[in-house]
């Protein structure tokens, strides 16, 4: 389905949901999609690769038994014998008491984290089915409002830059001096829409993903502008494309006015993953620059050693949360560690982790949703027993979303932690001492340092 087809559906909302959604389903069968609806064995080995289902072993938490409520659907729609003899085969056409039940199984028991395709012997993709659910439930006006109108807030920005610039610019100047006195350096600047700069750095909404950034890249001497927009995307939970391309569209037409040769996104997993990945399937093609995380950026500058850590400045226990984002969608597996290696003394691993980490709980816009505040503390569960086997005082993640959820874990099940991000632990390890020399020249051995992500 076209963008402009789901808008027409999303005019058509109210009259009748059910057949609205029977017809973008219809329309969303991709080869991904029919092979997660056809191939499930029913094995039932995805269970405790959930998290809902480790936190709380109940059949609704069982992925298949998600994906199973579209397949109802899908065999009513599309198998002959499924439209004549339903029974026989578990289908039944769609109600609207369904769609309404649907809307709490893909928005806030389905954090789309695809730990459970990973982990299913068929690859059966649960995730993109909640994907498509979430589709159906935006077009049919059943989403929550919260998530809708985050979207819709992002995308008025970007049409009416110029109602909030002299704003922005004032926020930035106090930002400024704040970023003076971290840096003991009067010079300190936070450049803003600056022609031909190397880097433009896309932000969250809120300093403490700005300052923590903008600290190391004046202590690396780069050549960099911050973005007026923000990074978050919430068009993506949605499943509204549409929607997430006109959030991205803001970032791209920024970067290509400046003409910057990358962008750095601050750390936030799905504003990575939908910009990097994401992003360029919906505008037909690559980027005339390159997208990164701020980690992969800050990785590199450690080792060419533009920038000096010491680790000693972080003596406590540090673990380390993965965005299921960055990590098992968006490979940024050894960045972290190698960024924490440098700048903690008693770095201490979370098992499983790496793309077998847990999600946290709180991702995929669930973390926003405040009603629903209850079931993503339930489900984190599993998240805060890993924490607490740790033994750390620190969680670091490259997720704030991640963030707010593991803030909240430590204070629902009483654990002793602090969340970090990676950038908040470097400014603390950065060397104070001024550069004297001339930055070094990346060595054969710093490049065998950086992941072929980087190199790319
Ligand atoms: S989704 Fe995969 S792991 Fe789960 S029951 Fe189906 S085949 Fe088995
Ligand atoms: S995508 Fe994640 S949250 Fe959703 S069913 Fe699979 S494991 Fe559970």
């Amino acid at each position: 389905m076209g963008p402009e087809e789901l808008q027409d559906f999303t005019g058509d909302v109210m009259e009748n949901a059910t057949s609205v959604a029977e017809e973008i389903l219809k329309k969303q069968m991709t080869q991904q999609l029919v092979s997660a609806l056809e191939v499930c064995a029913r094995c039932g080995i995805c269970a405790e690769s959930c998290h809902y289902y480790a936190s709380e072993p109940e059949m609704k938490h069982i992925p298949a038994t998600r994906g199973e409520a579209l397949r109802r659907v899908y065999r009513a729609l599309f198998d002959p014998i499924g439209r004549i003899f339903p029974k026989w085969v578990g289908a039944s056409k769609l109600t609207e008491e369904e769609l309404n039940v649907w809307v709490e199984m893909a928005f806030a028991r389905c954090t789309l984290c695809e730990r459970c395709t990973l982990n299913c012997p068929m690859g059966v993709d649960t995730a993109a089915m909640m994907q498509t659910v979430r589709k159906i439930l935006t077009a049919t006006g059943k989403a929550p409002e919260i998530l809708v109108q985050l979207v819709d807030a992002a995308i008025e920005r970007g049409k009416n830059p110029e109602l909030y610039r002299e704003f922005f610019l004032e926020q930035v100047a106090e930002l400024e001096k704040e970023l003076q006195e971290m840096t003991g350096d009067p010079k300190a600047h936070i450049p803003v829409e600056k022609v031909g700069a190397k880097i433009m750095c896309v932000p969250l909404s809120g300093t403490h993903t700005i300052l923590p950034a903008a600290h190391i890249m004046h202590k690396a001497g780069m050549d960099w502008t911050l973005s007026l927009f923000e990074a978050a995307n919430y068009g993506v939970f949605l499943g509204d494309i549409t929607r997430a391309k006109e959030v991205a569209q803001r970032i791209v037409d920024e970067a290509k006015r400046l003409a910057v040769k990358d962008i750095v996104i601050v750390e936030c997993g799905h504003a990575y993953t939908a910009l990097r990945w994401e992003a360029p399937k919906w505008f037909g093609g690559p980027f005339p620059f390159r997208i990164r995380s701020c980690i992969e950026m800050i990785d590199e500058l450690i080792a060419t050693k533009r920038i000096e850590v010491d680790p000693s400045a972080n003596s406590e226990p540090i673990t380390y949360h993965d965005s299921c984002n960055l990590a098992r969608k968006g490979g940024l597996l050894e960045e972290p560690r190698r960024i924490l290696a440098s700048v903690a003394q008693d770095f201490r691993e979370m098992v499983p982790n790496r793309h077998e980490n847990y999600c946290c709980g709180g991702g995929a816009g669930l973390v926003a949703v405040e009603e629903w505040r209850d079931i993503r503390l339930k489900a984190g569960r599993m998240k805060a027993d890993q924490i607490r086997a740790t033994g750390a005082r620190i969680v670091a993640t490259s997720c704030d979303n991640c963030r707010l959820q593991i803030t909240d874990l430590a204070e629902h099940y009483s654990l002793d932690v602090k969340v970090m991000s990676l950038a908040e632990l470097v400014v603390r390890a950065l060397v104070k001492k001024e550069r004297d020399a001339p930055l070094p020249l990346m060595t054969q051995e710093d490049k065998a340092h950086i992941s072929p992500m980087q190199k790319g």
